[in-house]
């Protein structure tokens, strides 16, 4: 079964006169982004540039998916919540636009990255896959395969993908659409791949930059997180974003946040993992 963009195309893309930019979408489906970054992770985004982002994208509803820890997603919860009390502009007032927010990581496992949606602990990080997704199923959480066969960043292969289905681990999606060099130049075969498979499919702009949030999707009916779950458990969300180009920033950006990605990012995991691990021991770590 190959699922085809049919809700959005370029032709769909509208500015507001508050310059709010909005993809039309059909009556009762909404857009969510569920993988991106923040600056508590590798990403450059603050989790306020990313919410102000989502709602100049017209996301309904975004993931927030650090590796291996949670931190980005409980400020952008915290914030979220701030706003719901006092509004935007802390005047009372309600948001504009409604934005709901699911909890999420991208685990590093020995063989890949993998995604783990609805979650509220980071599985181990440098485990078997399959320990990583019993982790996330054990909070009830989605697994999905985040830019699967890639080679340019850790992914799961296909005999990887092939072994823990027979294994009867479950996958509850593939990420067929993310707009990054990971993803593009495998996204025939994954498509072949999943003519087998038939797993659900997603998309999602794996943003690091605040620039990406929203280029790449998943179109789901109604408008609920509750609502992303059953749509992915159900095979009736689809990934989309391929109608515009992914804007292209300097290369020194891509260079520096490489950069912050290989020397900044991983000593502040470890010191995280660190401390969670004496946390778990009783040890109160401030
Ligand atoms: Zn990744
Ligand atoms: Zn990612």
């Amino acid at each position: 079964m190959t699922k085809e963009l049919s809700f959005a195309t370029a032709s769909d893309h509208q500015t507001s006169p508050a310059g709010t930019m909005t993809l039309m979408t059909a009556a009762g489906y909404s857009r969510a982004d569920i993988h991106m970054h923040t600056n508590l992770g590798d990403g450059w985004a603050s989790p306020a540039q990313v919410i102000k982002e989502a709602r100049r994208r017209g996301l309904r509803l975004i993931a927030i998916t650090d590796h291996d820890h949670l931190e980005g997603a409980w400020r952008v919860a915290e914030l979220l919540a701030r706003e719901q009390a006092l509004g935007p502009d802390g005047d009372g007032q309600e948001a504009a636009t409604p934005l709901e927010l699911v909890i999420g990581v991208e685990v590093t496992t020995r063989d890949g990255h993998l995604l783990g949606l609805f979650v509220d602990k980071p599985p181990r990080a440098q485990r078997p896959a399959e320990e990583a997704i019993d982790e996330i199923k054990a909070q009830g959480g989605l697994v999905v395969v985040p830019h699967p066969f890639g080679r340019l960043v850790p992914s799961l292969s296909r005999a990887r993908i092939e072994e823990l289905l027979s294994k009867g681990y479950c996958i509850d999606a593939l990420e067929m659409y993310n707009p990054s060099p990971a993803n593009a130049s495998q996204r025939h075969m994954v498509r072949l791949a999943n003519q087998e498979w038939q797993l659900a499919e997603v998309g999602g702009s794996d943003a690091h930059f605040w620039q990406h949030i929203g280029v790449a999707y998943t179109l789901f009916p109604g408008q609920s997180a509750e609502e992303l779950r059953q749509a992915i458990l159900l095979r009736r969300a689809t990934p989309g974003g391929q109608e515009v180009p992914t804007p292209r920033l300097p290369l020194g950006v891509y260079v520096a946040q490489c950069a912050w990605s290989w020397l900044v990012d991983p000593p502040r995991r470890a010191w995280r993992a660190r401390r969670n691990h004496q946390n778990h021991r009783g040890v109160v770590v401030r």
